[in-house]
């Protein structure tokens, strides 16, 4: 899931109530484990190209124990399980009793498939799951269905969900916005709301694995996206989350301050169009730190291959030969992510690059570099600016 399909419930709290605090260049704030390459669905956006059999590679169950402890170790993050579909793998029940017994809270977000029952849904609530999510890419089985590349996932995706309802599971919605569901999205975000669901989970497609180029919508239209996402989030009852959208933050911080000034009557809203808010966030005109690609973030692979993202696929190393801290403290890789200062183009400059830094995993599928600057991003950093003639967002 990071990944993609995959869910990263950045959003929950951290399990000590310390989330401020973590230092990500010691420990991740989450870690998504791909437990299982296997998979029923063909997506066409999959990131892990998923096969109908599990890899014979695949960590084993003491190895998947072992991880887990790794884990748990550094500073106890959250574990999410993902896939191919995480219900492939016949020793997820037990994982998750072992990593919850331990304190962590863990989350999954399985394909929606005949794998699926309500006996198991009510297995995994009573070990004490945190949250279940499904993936849903439209507000109708046409536009669903021809992403997931299976007639009739809308309606088992649906069914399944009343099956969470009733057994009371908080459900997280996962949607992959892409040129295919762009124009209903207004709809769609009607849909997450009559199916109960207590986190919409938005990730911009990128173009890795099955998804394509031309797939993903333009920089200007993540810009509109960012902003109609924002004021949704005003009024939703769900929480918004986003991945692969890093520069939703920089939005959000941009808007919530142009908010609190229109309120205050220090600006109007006709000035606020050209208002620079960049520099208002603290003295030191800092953002706040966000978790990326690497930094707070880390994926482990099927096959143990430890990588800053599911959708960056450099390997920092294997947990078969190295421990999990040494990957994600020492590797090249995760060292250089977590330096956005040495990124290479406005990202290196922006002013919010601490907080946002471009997907890392997009910049690398659009460039071949994981350093460049996010091609999908329209904000002009206050650095580049000719003030005379550039206006600012
Ligand atoms: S220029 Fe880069 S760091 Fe700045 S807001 Fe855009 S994506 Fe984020």
């Amino acid at each position: 899931m990071q990944g993609i399909g995959k869910g990263h419930p950045h959003a929950m709290g951290h399990p000590h109530g310390m989330r401020n605090v973590i230092d990500y260049d010691k420990n991740p704030f989450i870690v998504i484990w791909e437990v299982t390459r296997a998979c029923q669905l063909k997506c066409i956006h999959c990131r892990a190209d998923a096969q109908l059999t599990p890899d014979p590679r695949e960590l084993s169950h003491q190895e998947g124990i072992n991880l887990i402890d790794q884990i748990y170790e550094m500073d106890n993050p959250m574990l999410v399980f993902t896939g191919g579909d995480c219900m492939m793998r016949e020793d997820l029940y037990e994982l998750a009793d072992y990593a919850i017994k331990k304190g962590m809270r863990v989350s999954m977000t399985p394909s929606a498939t005949d794998n699926v029952t309500k006996e198991k849904m009510k297995l995994f609530k009573d070990v004490g799951l945190s949250r279940w999510g499904f993936s849903l890419d439209g507000p109708t089985p046409e536009i669903h269905d021809h992403f997931r590349g299976t007639p009739g996932s809308f309606d088992l995706t649906v069914e399944k969900i009343k099956y969470l309802n009733e057994l009371d599971m908080p459900l997280q919605i996962n949607t992959v916005i892409s040129r295919w569901n762009y124009d209903s999205l207004e709809q769609m975000s009607k849909l997450v709301a009559e199916l109960g669901a207590v986190m919409w989970y938005i990730f911009l497609l990128v173009p890795t694995g099955r998804g394509q180029m031309d797939a993903c919508i333009s920089p200007a239209e993540h810009e509109k996206v960012f902003r109609w996402l924002y004021e949704l989030s005003k009024t939703a009852p769900y929480d918004i989350k986003t991945t692969a959208a890093q520069h939703y933050r920089r939005v959000v911080l941009q808007q919530k301050t142009r908010d609190q000034l229109i309120e205050k009557g220090e600006i109007h809203y006709e000035d606020s169009i050209t208002t620079d808010f960049a520099s208002m966030h603290d003295g030191l005109k800092r953002a706040p730190k966000g978790v990326n690609d690497g930094n707070g973030f880390a994926f482990v692979s099927h096959i143990g291959d430890v990588m800053p993202s599911g959708l960056l696929p450099i390997v920092g190393g294997n947990i078969r030969d190295t421990p999990l801290a040494e990957i994600y403290r020492e590797a090249k890789v995760f060292k250089d992510l977590r330096q956005p200062d040495n990124y290479k183009g406005k990202c290196g400059v922006c002013e919010y690059n601490k907080m946002c830094g471009g997907s890392r995993s997009r910049t690398y599928a659009v460039t071949g570099d994981y350093m460049e600057s996010e091609p999908f991003c329209v904000y002009i950093p206050q650095a580049m600016r000719n003030k005379e003639t550039t206006p600012t967002v």
